[in-house]
């Protein structure tokens, strides 16, 4: 077999969405912190966040990631998260995002698959 022909990049893994597979863990999170229900994605949380300039992570993310089950993208993302709560101060929905992320982490050690 001929080598492979390093072009200088890779296809990315598939992250195709199964939104027929059951999110247990996205449940649990609901009855855990009922307000996320509410959120519309307006990425306020995220324009406020100083990790996310730092880091490309914000609220906004984490909560679609947990939603979809790209978990291992949600545990990268959970690690820059500093707990200030400037998030939750500007959400125009009053989404509870701190306590959402205390959850993330402990519901992602759960469900880390
Ligand atoms: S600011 Fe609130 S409503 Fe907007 S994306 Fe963030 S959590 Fe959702
Ligand atoms: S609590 Fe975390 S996600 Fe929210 S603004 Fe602070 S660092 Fe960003």
């Amino acid at each position: 077999m001929i080598g492979m022909t390093d072009f200088g990049f890779k296809i990315h893994k598939d992250q195709l969405l199964d939104q027929d597979r059951p999110n247990v863990a996205y449940k649990e999170m609901i009855e855990k912190v009922p307000s996320l229900s509410l959120c519309i994605s307006c990425g306020s949380c995220t324009a406020t966040c100083n990790s996310s300039e730092m880091t490309g992570m914000g609220f906004r993310k984490l909560h679609l990631y947990l939603k979809t089950g790209l978990y291992v993208n949600l545990k990268r993302g959970l690690k820059y998260c500093q707990y200030c709560g400037k998030c939750w101060l500007v959400c125009p929905r009053g989404v509870n995002t701190r306590k959402a992320i205390v959850e993330m982490k402990r519901i992602f050690e759960i469900y880390k698959t």
